[in-house]
């Protein structure tokens, strides 16, 4: 690593977040499973061999037992904390990521000849569309292919939803690299994936009937998804379904109704708690967009090196994505990278390219020395 770019710069107060990673770890501005806060890593570290004095590790306490009973209202109360929604929202985790709650969602919200409406704005999106129609009816209501996902729609941009059971949309395109400024306004109530960017920003979740995100970006471990559902929301799901499938029976069981992921609701009421300590939605707002800032005025500075898909005013503050003009240099980039210790910036299989995500625990400084190095690298082989 060269002196330069490890650059060491002291936490600037007790509520910020360092802004460096400890000696021996590097950048990672991996999509996912992702950067997370090390001191809640170190506490993870701790509770696996001895969960508060018991003698018992985490991931050795029994799912009924007092020790879980009090992590798992500890997770739900943080989670309530940092998103700021009331007791009239129930909290619920689930195993899985949060690709199998778009087929969920609509087993449980969508009758038999019913339908969802779609945005259809980039890779999840239309893959949590195609897991929907594999169970229930879909209408696209906006078609993001004919502008190959350069933006997120305004309102006027979205088709009818009416007889909709729910209009579903991503609010961060991981992939693409946009993000939603609002919650859309349509004639369908409102259903979010969030896993990209939920607590990143002030953003009026309550808007919603229900929205998800998986572990593994802003919740810390992967192979769990937190499911945030209005409680009138979910009187009107179905009955019927299986007890594994069904929302209100993992809400009436406290999410479980069998042997739950114990493990990911503690990472989860960790990164919640975190997060609420400092400052929640609106300081990390500002220090996201601190963070995007410097990697989009280099983009912005290159004379077109650095080519950007989307059209700026739908910038992701949380996933940065941009083509370089050939993929010989896409290689170079990630490899030289790497040397000056900037890691995970590799785009998306699919999409190509370079992708640097900057979620809650990645710190500020990697953001200023990417960019730097961005600025470098045009030199060195624009
Ligand atoms: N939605 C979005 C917006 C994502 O970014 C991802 C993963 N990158 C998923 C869904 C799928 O998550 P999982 O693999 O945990 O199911």
């Amino acid at each position: 690593m060269t002196t330069i770019y490890a650059t060491s710069v002291s936490t600037m107060s007790s509520l910020t977040p360092p802004t460096t990673p400890r000696s021996g770890r590097v950048y990672n501005f991996s999509a996912g499973p992702a950067q997370m806060p090390e001191s809640v890593l170190e506490q993870l570290q701790h509770e696996l061999m001895d969960l508060d004095g018991t003698g018992i590790g985490l991931l050795e306490h029994s799912h009924r037992g007092a020790s879980y009973d009090k992590l798992l209202h500890e997770a739900i109360e943080s989670v309530h904390r940092v998103s700021g929604l009331g007791d009239d929202w129930e909290v619920l985790f689930l195993p899985g990521g949060s690709m199998q709650h778009f087929s969920l969602i609509a087993l449980n919200f969508i009758p038999k000849d019913g339908f969802a409406a779609f945005a259809d704005t980039g890779l999840w999106a239309h893959k949590g569309q195609i897991e929907t129609n594999a169970v229930r009816k879909t209408k696209t209501v906006f078609d993001g292919a004919s502008c190959r996902f350069d933006h997120v729609p305004s309102n006027a941009e979205i088709a009818d939803c009416s007889g909709a059971s729910y209009f579903c949309y991503c609010s961060n395109n991981t992939v693409e690299g946009t993000q939603f400024a609002r919650p859309p306004q349509v004639n369908a109530p409102l259903v979010c994936d969030a896993t990209s960017d939920l607590f990143s920003r002030e953003y009026p979740l309550d808007a919603h009937e229900l929205i998800f995100a998986s572990g593994q970006k802003n919740l810390g471990a992967s192979g769990i998804c937190l499911v945030l559902v209005k409680k009138s929301f979910l009187a009107t799901a179905d009955k019927s379904l299986p007890g594994l499938l069904s929302y209100a029976n993992f809400a009436k069981a406290e999410s479980r109704p069998n042997t739950p992921p114990t493990f990911g609701v503690r990472v989860i009421g960790l990164m919640a708690k975190w997060l609420a300590d400092h400052g929640g939605p609106k300081a990390f707002e500002a220090l996201n967009a601190k963070k995007a800032a410097p990697i989009y005025a280099a983009i912005d500075r290159s004379g077109g090196f650095y080519r950007p898909s989307m059209r700026s005013d739908c910038r992701s503050q949380m996933s940065i994505s941009f083509q370089l003009p050939t993929e010989a240099l896409v290689d170079a980039f990630v490899a030289d990278a790497e040397k000056v210790g900037l890691y995970g910036l590799r785009g998306h299989r699919d999409w190509g390219g370079i992708r640097a995500c900057v979620y809650n625990a990645f710190p500020i400084h990697g953001s200023e020395l990417l960019a730097q190095f961005m600025d470098d690298f045009k030199k060195a082989r624009g």
